[in-house]
C-alpha cells in the first residue's frame, strides 16, 4: 500500500484507527471529499493500478444493503449485496470493476455502527427478500481481513440469528481469522474458481488454485457451508476438460453436503472493457473470443458455445456431488434447459432454489 488517504469526516470512526495502526510506516493524507484521490490517481500512467495500490476510508452516506442488479430476460438469484467498499487489491484482466467506477479507487467504508444498525433492523424485519447477502459483488470479500475486523463482526452478527446467510467471497485464502468464530453455519465461504492457465494469463496477485481449494478444506473443517464459482469461464482450445477436472478437484477436497452452491457463468463484458484489458494485460486473449451482445448489452460468447461447456462442466459436478446446487449466473431458459434439464420457473424460480439451498446446508428458516 503506497499511500493511505482518510476522508475527513471519516477521521473519528473506530475503524480508521485499527486501520492506521495495521498499516503503520503507510503516508497518511486527510482530504476533504475524494477529488485529490481521483486527480492522483488519473495522473499515474495506468490510473486502474495506481488505483489499486492507495486505499480511501470514507464514510457510506447511502444505503449499505441494495439488490443486485439482475437483468430481464435472464434468470437472476435475487440476491443482496451489502456494500462495505469498493475496488480491489488483486488484479484480475476480466474484471468488470475496471471499467464500473470512474476512476476506481480501492475504497473502505467506515461507519460501521450505521451499516450494522441497517443491517440489524433489516434482519430482524425477516423479509422473505433478504435471505442471502454476500460483500462480494463491489470488491473481493476477504481482502479486508488484514485490516479489519469487519467480517468477523458480520460473521459473528450473521451465527446469532437462523434466517439469512452472508456470503463472503473471494479468490484469496485469508479465512484463518475467521475459522474460531460462533459462525453457526450461517456465513458460506465462497471461492470463486478457474482453470490453472486462466489463472496464470488472467488473474495477477490471486491465490493458485491449489491454495484456494486448501482454504476451503480448512474452512469445511470448522462447520463453515462453502461456494464455488466457476466464473468467468474463459473458451480456449482443451478448456472443458480442465473445467471439468477443476470440478473434480473441489469435491476430492471437500464434502458435497458442505457445499451450498456451484454457479457457473462464461466471461462477459461491457464493450468498454476490452480497450483495458487490451491496454492493460497485453498477454491475455480474452477480448478475442467469438463474442455477440446480450439482451443486457454486454458482450457474451455465442449462445451454443456457452451451452456446450456448461452442459459438459455441470455434468462433471452432478458426477462428482449429486446432491449440489448448481446454477447460472445470467442465463436464460434455453441455456438452463439444455445444460441442466429444467427451467428455474418449474422450481419456482432461482431465488427459491438458492433459498432452499441455503436451508439445506446453513439451515435458514424459509
Ligand atoms: S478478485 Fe474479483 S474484484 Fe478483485 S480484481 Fe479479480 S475480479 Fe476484480
Amino acid at each position: 500500500m503506497e499511500r493511505l488517504y482518510i476522508d475527513a469526516a471519516a477521521i473519528d470512526f473506530p475503524a480508521v484507527s485499527v486501520i492506521r495502526s495495521r498499516l503503520a510506516g503507510v503516508p497518511v493524507e486527510i482530504l476533504d471529499g475524494p477529488s485529490a484521490v481521483f486527480r492522483c490517481v488519473e495522473a499515474a500512467s495506468d490510473p486502474i493500478a495506481a488505483g489499486k495500490r492507495v486505499l480511501y476510508l470514507a464514510v457510506n452516506r447511502g444505503r449499505f444493503l441494495r439488490p443486485c442488479p439482475g437483468t430481464r430476460n435472464y434468470h437472476c438469484c435475487g440476491y443482496q449485496i451489502l456494500h462495505v467498499g469498493a475496488f480491489c487489491t488483486m488484479d484480475c484482466a476480466y474484471c468488470i470493476l475496471q471499467a464500473y467506477f470512474h476512476p476506481a479507487v480501492l475504497t473502505f467504508f467506515v461507519n460501521h455502527e450505521d451499516l450494522f444498525t441497517e443491517l440489524s433492523q433489516t434482519l430482524a424485519e425477516r423479509p422473505a427478500n433478504v435471505r442471502r447477502l454476500g460483500t462480494g459483488e463491489f470488491t473481493d470479500s476477504l481482502i479486508w481481513e488484514p485490516l479489519s475486523d469487519l467480517n468477523a463482526r458480520l460473521v459473528s452478527l450473521f451465527g446469532a440469528q437462523d434466517h439469512a446467510a452472508l456470503e463472503l467471497k473471494s479468490k484469496s485464502t485469508a479465512v484463518d481469522r475467521l475459522l474460531g468464530l460462533p459462525h453457526n453455519r450461517k456465513t458460506i465461504l465462497a471461492f470463486s474458481v478457474n482453470t490453472g492457465a486462466a489463472i496464470r494469463e488472467n488473474e495477477r496477485r490471486t491465490a493458485p488454485l491449489e491454495a484456494r481449494l486448501a482454504a476451503a478444506e480448512k474452512s469445511a473443517a470448522h462447520g463453515f457451508p462453502l461456494a464455488f464459482h466457476f466464473d468467468p469461464m474463459i473458451l480456449y482450445p482443451g478448456c472443458e476438460a480442465e473445467y471439468e477436472e477443476v470440478a473434480r478437484a473441489i469435491f476430492r477436497r471437500v464434502p458435497q453436503d458442505s457445499v451450498a452452491w456451484v454457479s457457473l457463468g462464461t466471461f462477459r463484458f461491457m464493450p468498454d472493457l476490452k480497450p483495458i484489458v487490451a491496454r492493460r494485460f497485453p498477454a491475455s486473449k480474452i477480448p478475442y473470443g467469438e463474442f455477440i451482445p446480450g439482451a443486457d448489452g454486454k458482450m457474451r460468447y455465442y449462445k451454443p458455445l456457452r451451452t456446450a461447456l456448461f452442459t459438459r462442466v455441470a455434468a462433471a459436478i452432478r458426477e462428482a456431488a449429486p446432491s449440489v446446487t448448481v446454477y447460472f449466473c445470467m442465463e436464460d431458459d434455453a441455456v438452463w434447459r439444455e445444460a441442466l434439464g429444467f427451467s428455474p420457473d418449474e422450481k419456482g424460480g432461482l431465488a427459491r432454489i438458492l433459498d432452499e439451498a441455503a436451508s439445506r446446508v446453513c439451515g435458514i428458516s424459509i
